[in-house]
C-alpha cells in the first residue's frame, strides 16, 4: 500500500492495481495488434541429429509492441485466451505459417512441414477441420506439410477429441503431442487417437545429464513412441551433453537452442535456405 488517495481513500493495493491496469492496457492493445500487423512469427528448426538436417520447423508467435518492445507468447497468449482474442490471433498464426511455408517451398526451400501451436479453445471450436482446410486451400499448402501441436490436457473429452482428430487426420494434417509427459497423460490416448509425433517436454531434458529418473522417463517415452510407430522429438536441447544422451537413446529428432533459437523468417532464409548453404 503506497499512498492515500485525495479523500483519504486507501488503495486496496497499489501493486495489484498496477498489474491490473497494465493487463487491461495490454488487452486493449492486443485487440488491435492483428489489424496493425504487430504480430510476427518466429521459426525454430527441428533437426535430425544424425546429419543435422532440418526436418521440420515450429512457428512461435511474437508481438512487436509499439512501446513495450517484443513481447513473448507466455505474456500475451493467456490474455488472448481469457478474452477470446485467441480466435482471431490463432487464425492469423495459422494462415501466416501456411503462407510462409508455401512461399518457402515455391522458392526451393526444403519440403518440410511447419508446426503450429493450437490453444485449447481453438482446438475445440466447431468446424476446426473445415476451417483448417480453408486456410490450406487459400494458401496452397498441402495438408501433410501442416502439423498441429496440441497438448494432452486438450484431449480429456475423448469422444470430442476423437471426432476432431479423425477429421484432421483423414484430411492429411499431422498431429503432434506437445509438452508430452507433463499433462494428464493417459497412455490410452496414444492408442485411441491418430497422433504422428510426440514431443518430449523440456522439463525432462533440463537435468537429464545428472538425473537418472529423467533419463529413465525419456528412455521410456522414446521406446514407447517407436513401438507405436510415432515419431519422437525432444525439445529444449541446449548442450552437447544433452544431445549425446538423446542420440545414445535413439532419439533421432531434436529441437532446442543447441541447434538454433527461434529465428525471424528472414534469418531462417539466411541461415538455412540460401542455396549452397545446406
Ligand atoms: P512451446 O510450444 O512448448 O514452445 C517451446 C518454447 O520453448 C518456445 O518459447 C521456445 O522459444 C522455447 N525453447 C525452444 N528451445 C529451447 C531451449 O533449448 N531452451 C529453452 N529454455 N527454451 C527453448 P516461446 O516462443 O516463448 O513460446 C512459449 C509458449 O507459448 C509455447 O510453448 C506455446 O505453448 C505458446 N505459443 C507460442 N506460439 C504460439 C501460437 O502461435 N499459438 C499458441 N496458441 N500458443 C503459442
Ligand atoms: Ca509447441
Ligand atoms: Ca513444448
Ligand atoms: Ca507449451
Amino acid at each position: 500500500v503506497k499512498k492515500k488517495g485525495k479523500n483519504g481513500f486507501q488503495y486496496f493495493s497499489a501493486e495489484l492495481n498496477d498489474k491490473l491496469q497494465s493487463k487491461i492496457e495490454l488487452e486493449g492493445d492486443l485487440r488491435k495488434a492483428v489489424e496493425l500487423n504487430e504480430l510476427e512469427l518466429y521459426y525454430q528448426p527441428q533437426i535430425r541429429a544424425e546429419d543435422e538436417r532440418m526436418i521440420g520447423i515450429e512457428a512461435l508467435v511474437r508481438w512487436n509492441h509499439p512501446t513495450k518492445g517484443v513481447l513473448s507468447p507466455g505474456i500475451f497468449i493467456p490474455i488472448a485466451e481469457e478474452t477470446g482474442i485467441i480466435y482471431e490471433l490463432g487464425t492469423w498464426v495459422l494462415r501466416e505459417a501456411c503462407r510462409q511455408m508455401r512461399k518457402w517451398h515455391l522458392a526451393g526451400g526444403p519440403l518440410i512441414p511447419v508446426s503450429v501451436n493450437l490453444s485449447s479453445q481453438q482446438f475445440h471450436q466447431p468446424y476446426l477441420a473445415d476451417y483448417v482446410k480453408d486456410i490450406l486451400r487459400e494458401t496452397g499448402l498441402e495438408p501433410h506439410f501442416l502439423e498441429l501441436e496440441i497438448t494432452e490436457s486438450m484431449m480429456m473429452d475423448a469422444s470430442v477429441s476423437t471426432a476432431i482428430l479423425n477429421q484432421l487426420n483423414e484430411f492429411g494434417v499431422r498431429i503432434s503431442l506437445d509438452d508430452f509427459g507433463t499433462g494428464y497423460s493417459s497412455l490410452s490416448y496414444l492408442k485411441m487417437f491418430p497422433i504422428h509425433k510426440v514431443k518430449i517436454d523440456r522439463s525432462f531434458i533440463r537435468d537429464i545429464t545428472e538425473n537418472d529418473n529423467d533419463k529413465a522417463i525419456v528412455s521410456t517415452i522414446i521406446s514407447m513412441a517407436q513401438h507405436l510407430n510415432m515419431e519422437v522429438i525432444a525439445e529444449g536441447i541446449e548442450t552437447k551433453a544433452q544431445l549425446d544422451i538423446l542420440t545414445d537413446k535413439d532419439c533421432e529428432k531434436i529441437q532446442g537452442y543447441y541447434f538454433s533459437r527461434p529465428l525471424s523468417a528472414i534469418d531462417v532464409e539466411e541461415e538455412f535456405f540460401i542455396p549452397g548453404r545446406q
